[in-house]
């Protein structure tokens, strides 16, 4: 027996957390593209994206650290309190 057999996961860092999980088990955020720009929740594609576990919890601590704004390159007004209600109704 090899493990040759066993489905290559693909794992992705939680802004909140930090802990790695499976890609699909986490919320995807990432920029829209264009001048009106903008961050979307749970897009399968785009650009740079930053993960975050289906917890309050780590909506939270993403907030309060700053990690999306580090994790995303934007800068902290876009940030809003709409986006942070928005990704707690997406999560919860
Ligand atoms: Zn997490």
């Amino acid at each position: 027996m090899t493990s040759a057999s066993i489905p290559h996961i693909p794992l992705r860092r939680c802004v909140g957390c930090g802990k790695f999980r499976p890609q699909k088990e986490l919320l995807r955020l990432s920029i829209l593209p264009g001048p009106a720009g903008g961050i979307d929740v749970g897009a399968r594609q785009g650009g740079r994206g930053a993960y975050l576990c289906r917890d309050r919890k780590c909506v939270t601590l993403a907030l309060t650290r700053h990690a999306l704004t580090r994790a995303l390159r934007v800068p902290q007004e876009m940030i809003s309190k709409e986006l942070f209600d928005h990704l707690l109704g997406a999560v919860s």
